[in-house]
């Protein structure tokens, strides 16, 4: 058998061989090193998008009271943008609680409306700018300022993010909308020429902040994935580190014993190892134990806990499983275990291991610590009874 990462180690993280590709790549602008978490950031910007929606709103409602219809405007030109003000910003403020209710469910239900939730940055996106381009234009009627394009440029830029070739396109986009809608208001060539090159510098900083944002928010999910992995993983075996076995399985207990499904724990350790270790060498030990943390993850269901709590001992929770079944499953990580060992170099190992099984009991509420401690002097019970075999305690 060959040395093999268990079934519960994590894939690379963050795909770190798509990040090879330098950043200018195109296929870096397609999908970037970000495939394995972009659920994960889609539903991070759902969030931010809610509060961004939430001060734009603000605005808008500030906006509606201060362009209500007055009778005290005389000029015809004033009153024609005051009404367009009005109407763009009424409606806007009605399209963002109507995009804010439309999140809702998505927050709830993250994983079922997966596609949706990828999509709802693009319909913010073109929502809040579609309106932006709206008012900017109206507001040539009385002033060449795009200041407000610039403003939602770089708030757009910064809050919602977006794969690299999602923004490209959008922000492209917005700017041939705002190059043609401002020809329309705005009659004076040289004003027009001045925002066209103004919107343009406008769009393209918030395309820049935007791929700057998204490769950071990669980058630092990224990063907290890796951090996570190494305080909960062992190193040599690639299982559950011992605090992160114990959290695990506590937690597992509880749910367990709040629907009174029957879960056992088998503590295993290998015989004799020190003997390995002084015959073979250390490099030698390390495979082995390698070797067992594949076949007892192997041997048990996805679902079910494995994890080395130190040195050569190891811990299964076997969830659902009674005092029956799991004394079959230990005698089967037994035989599984005594299979002999074909080390990288070609060498060949006979290891046994002992077991020692506990399982819940209905009528007793015990701790995991308990739990773990029947096991403990079961495994000793088989190690003093002559090791390779499990006793249930
Ligand atoms: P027993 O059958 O009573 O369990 O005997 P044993 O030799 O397996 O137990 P003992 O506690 O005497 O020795 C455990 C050995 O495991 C000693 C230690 O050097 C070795 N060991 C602990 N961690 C590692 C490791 O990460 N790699 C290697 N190669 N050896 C390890
Ligand atoms: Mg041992
Ligand atoms: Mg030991």
């Amino acid at each position: 058998m060959e040395i093999k990462a268990p079934p519960q180690s994590p894939s690379t993280p963050g795909g770190a061989a798509q990040s090879a590709a330098p950043w200018w790549h195109p296929r870096q602008w397609v999908e970037g090193p970000h495939a394995s978490v972009i659920d994960e950031l889609a539903l991070d910007n759902l969030v931010r998008i809610q509060r961004l929606l939430l001060i734009i709103l603000g605005v808008n409602l500030v906006c509606v009271a201060v362009f209500r219809p007055t009778d005290d405007i005389e000029d015809l030109g004033a009153s024609r943008w005051t009404q367009a003000l009005f109407a763009s910003h009424l409606a806007m403020a009605m399209s963002l609680v109507a995009l804010a209710l439309v999140a809702q469910p998505l927050l709830r239900r993250p994983e079922a409306l997966r596609g949706l939730v990828r999509a709802y940055s693009v319909l913010a996106f073109v929502v809040v700018m579609g309106f932006i381009v709206a008012m900017v234009s109206f507001d040539q009627w009385v002033t060449s300022s795009i200041a407000p394009l610039m403003m939602a440029c770089a708030l757009a830029g910064t809050v919602i993010q977006m794969r690299p070739a999602t923004s490209s396109v959008l922000y492209l986009g917005t700017y041939l909308v705002f190059a043609v809608a401002v020809g329309q208001t705005q009659q004076d060539a040289t004003a027009l020429m001045s925002n066209r090159v103004n919107g343009l510098s406008a769009v393209a900083m918030g395309w820049l902040l935007s791929m700057l944002s998204w490769r950071k928010s990669v980058e630092n999910l990224l990063l907290t994935r890796r951090l996570a992995e190494l305080a909960t993983r062992d190193g040599l075996t690639q299982l559950y580190n011992h605090r992160e076995t114990v959290r695990r399985c506590q937690e597992e207990l509880s749910r367990a014993l709040r629907h009174q499904r029957p879960t056992s724990v088998l503590v295993l350790d290998l015989d004799h190892f020190k003997q390995i270790n002084d015959r073979h060498g250390h490099p030698a030990g390390d495979a082995v134990l390698a070797i067992t943390a594949a076949r007892l993850s192997d041997g048990v269901r996805s679902t079910d806990i494995v994890g080395r709590m130190g040195g050569e001992e190891f811990m299964v929770m076997l969830l659902h499983t009674d005092a029956r079944a799991a004394g079959a499953m230990a005698e089967n990580l037994r035989l599984a275990l005594s299979v002999p060992m074909v080390l990288p170099d070609g060498r060949m190992i006979e290891v046994s291991a002992s077991i020692g099984v506990a399982t819940t009991q209905p009528e007793r509420m015990e701790s995991f610590d308990m739990l773990y401690q029947r096991a403990d002097q079961a495994l000793y019970r088989a190690k003093n009874g002559g090791r390779d075999r499990w006793e249930a305690g």
